[in-house]
């Protein structure tokens, strides 16, 4: 049996990021992945996009941590050589109700600390994107794009130069509680015992908090998935900001928005429906839903979108549900000395990477 001090169960990119900032610090860190490779879920199937925290309430984990998480991102891109673009993004709308809606998002950005917000009129949109319909649009300078593999690439091997072990193959199927610990078993029949466990499980992070015995439908921590998916369009080009449309006002997706990569290609989506399997399987059933959304702030035919990919949110809020928050927690209050809960990781996930590795950090009990 193998003796660990810290196990991190999950190698997207919030347990990579964790890995690498544990093993800073301390010594015996070892990080398992059910897959063969890092980030085969969630964190390679997203918009790439760095978020600047104009969206979620004041006081939010999701506004602290996208805030602080933005800018600390960008200096690790810029540090480490990992592909970047601070293009910034471009909410649109086109009517007096839809402007209104601009003025909220500014002033809950303001309010959340997001610097350098401006509603711009119809021709400064124009100056800037000539080929968007816009009669208004928030201007965001600090939201930009990131090459995410590359990302994760370096949080591994900053993790494994720390000293952290990265274990690939590795499934947990169970975990009992010990006098002073736990005990971990892999599908592969291997079992380890280890003092603190970080539950980084995106998808299945509700079922990990399951298997030591937290009831999740009572404690509200039973997770929703909603898929979205992405198309493409090669006839778009020479874009240079992110096109958003205002938000969902159900605040279950961003909405059908435009991004670029780092190559300048233009994407659009993802949208939002909840799901009960785990499927990456896509075809075109919405594209009539694509269009309609795309062609609200830039021209485009049924012939030049393309069904490109898709990627599934883990959400704690349910269908028709209210605002949830990412859940980081350590569980001493339901039993479970130093083993950390991080579930409901959506977006903006990915730009929060760093600052909730170092949020998990605080929670660890010497
Ligand atoms: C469509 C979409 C678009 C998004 N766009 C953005 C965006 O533009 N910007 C942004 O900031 N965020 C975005 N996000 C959110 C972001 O992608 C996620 O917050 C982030 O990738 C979550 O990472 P994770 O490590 O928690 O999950 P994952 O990447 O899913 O990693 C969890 C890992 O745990 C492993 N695992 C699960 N169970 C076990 C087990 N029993 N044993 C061992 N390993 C296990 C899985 O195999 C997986 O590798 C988006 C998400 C989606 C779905």
């Amino acid at each position: 049996m193998e003796q660990v001090d810290i196990l991190i169960i999950g190698a997207g990119m919030i347990g990579l990021a964790v890995a690498r900032e544990l093993s800073k610090e301390f010594e015996d860190v070892v990080l398992v992945e059910k897959e063969e490779i890092f980030g085969r879920h969630t964190s390679s199937r997203n918009s790439e996009v760095l978020h600047s925290g104009i969206y979620y309430p004041k006081g939010s984990l999701k506004a602290r941590l996208c805030v602080n998480g933005v800018k600390k991102i960008y200096q690790f891109a810029k540090e480490n050589n990992i592909p970047f673009r601070n293009c910034g993004k471009l909410i649109v709308a086109n009517d007096e109700d839809e402007l209104s809606i601009l003025e909220e998002l500014k002033s809950n950005g303001e309010n959340n600390g997001v610097p350098n917000l401006q509603i711009i009129n119809e021709s400064e949109c124009k100056i800037l994107e000539q080929q968007i319909i816009a009669k208004y649009a928030l201007k965001v300078p600090l939201t930009g794009i990131i090459d995410s593999h590359k990302l994760m690439q370096k949080l591994e091997s900053n993790a494994e130069k720390n000293g952290a072990f990265i274990v690939y193959d590795m499934e947990v199927i169970s975990i009992d509680t010990l006098a002073d610990g736990y005990l971990v078993k892999f599908s592969n029949g291997e079992v380890f015992e280890t003092n603190k466990i970080v539950n980084c499980a995106g998808l299945h992070s509700d079922k990990i908090a399951e298997m030591i015995g937290i009831n999740i439908k009572h404690e509200n921590l039973k997770l929703h998935w909603c898929k979205g998916e992405y198309y493409k369009s090669s006839k778009i080009k020479n874009i240079d900001h992110l096109i958003y449309p205002v938000p969902d006002p159900n605040g279950v997706f961003l909405g059908i928005h435009l991004t670029i990569n780092l190559q300048g290609e233009v994407r659009f989506g993802p949208n939002a429906y909840y799901v009960d399997e785990l499927n990456y399987k896509i075809d075109e059933l919405y594209k009539p839903e694509f269009l309609k959304a795309i062609n609200n702030y830039i021209k485009i035919d049924e012939d030049s979108l393309h069904l490109d990919d898709c990627g599934i949110r883990a959400k704690l809020q349910e269908e028709g549900g209210e605002f949830r928050d990412f859940y980081i927690k350590e569980e001493s209050e339901k039993g479970f000395p130093n083993f950390i809960n991080c579930i409901g990781i959506e977006s903006p996930g990915l730009t929060c990477c760093l600052t909730i590795a170092e949020e998990v950090k605080k929670l660890i009990k010497i």
